[in-house]
């Protein structure tokens, strides 16, 4: 015989308890009031998460409700019963489950992150047609120009010299003409960027008078600046940082529900952020490489790494952190630029 439980049944129609007994058998619950008995079929209950403390409380299909004050005295018919609490009660009143689903919560987000975002901006990458990437581009220069860069005091002549010895060089590393496109802008910024260059999406690239004047005496060294900077624009890596950077703050807005300024905020974003160490390694290869091309020892960097290190950099690193000299050189920099061929 299946243990039974006494327990107040209200009908559905009347406010006032009735005492009642019920039985679980064969899947159903059979409950016995007076001489009315009736069954009903277990999947048809609803059993309400119930709490640690309190009453039990079922909800018949019928309308009625059974309802057992003595909350210990449920537990004990329950268990003796075989009935199980529904998965998900047991699972919250479970703390291990409940950090285990907290755990593969965050494991979730963590490889959305680590994979998720990525794949996801290349296929942006993909998607974004050039003109979106050159109007970030001219948005953030746009801004830049409002606040930091002044008109270039250096003189037409040798602005233009350094333009085709750039171009030159560029030709001269892409010979099948696979040259990425970009335009070269002279600026003065000699309070806040210093000795400086830097490259926005779409092919902007900014050259500091002060970098000229730095290596007036060495421009192949400028050259090798620019190159890099080149590298960037080649290999997209504004647009990918920025892109990047948005859908982690957009994954952090699934958790807090602000997809809010996606597209909008990216030249603000581009101004914020460093590239990272490998997309610097990357934009160093390519100014290797544009170098050699060009006939020119990239030995001529180190000189350059020696004068920047010899400026107070500090007022660059914290303004635009993408430039270039935001990031110092260190050894391994320097040993690349001076172990090749
Ligand atoms: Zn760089």
């Amino acid at each position: 015989m299946a243990p039974g439980l006494q327990l107040d049944y209200f009908d559905g129609r009347s406010a006032r308890p009735q005492r009642a007994e019920i039985h679980l058998q064969d899947g159903r619950l059979r409950l016995t009031c007076g001489l009315q008995q009736q069954q009903y079929l277990l999947r048809s209950v609803r059993w309400p998460e119930r709490q640690r403390h309190g009453q039990r409380q079922v909800l018949l299909p019928d309308g009625g409700v059974l309802s057992c004050a003595d909350a210990s005295a449920w537990d004990e018919w329950a268990r003796a019963s075989g009935l199980r609490d529904s998965l998900t009660v047991r699972w919250m009143q479970n703390w291990r489950l409940v950090g285990a689903a907290l755990l593969l919560l965050l494991a979730t987000l963590l490889s959305a992150w680590r994979w998720g975002v990525p794949l996801a901006t290349e296929a942006a990458l993909r998607w974004l047609p050039p003109t979106i990437e050159q109007q970030i581009g001219t948005q953030a220069l746009a801004q830049l120009e409002t606040s930091w860069l002044r008109p270039s005091q250096l003189g037409a002549a040798a602005q233009e010299g350094l333009r085709h010895r750039f171009a030159a060089l560029v030709a001269r590393a892409h010979p099948q003409g696979d040259a990425p496109a970009y335009r070269l802008h002279f600026r003065a910024a000699p309070d806040t960027l210093g000795p400086n260059a830097f490259a926005l999406p779409g092919g902007e690239i900014v050259l500091t008078d002060a970098l000229v004047a730095l290596m007036h005496d060495r421009p192949d060294a400028v050259l090798g600046v620019l190159a890099h900077e080149l590298g960037h624009v080649r290999l997209r890596h504004g647009l990918r940082q920025a892109v990047q950077a948005s859908l982690v703050s957009a994954l952090a807005g699934l958790v807090v529900g602000d997809f809010s300024a996606l597209l909008a905020g990216m030249p603000v974003l581009l101004t914020q952020q460093a590239y990272s160490r490998e997309f610097e390694r990357q934009a160093d290869a390519e100014a290797r490489r544009c170098l050699l091309a060009a006939g020119i020892s990239p030995r001529v960097m180190l000189e350059f790494f020696e004068r920047i290190a010899k400026t107070d950099q500090h007022a660059a690193a914290n303004r635009l952190p993408i430039a270039f000299s935001s990031h110092p050189a260190d050894s391994e920099r320097k040993r690349f630029f001076n172990d090749a061929p």
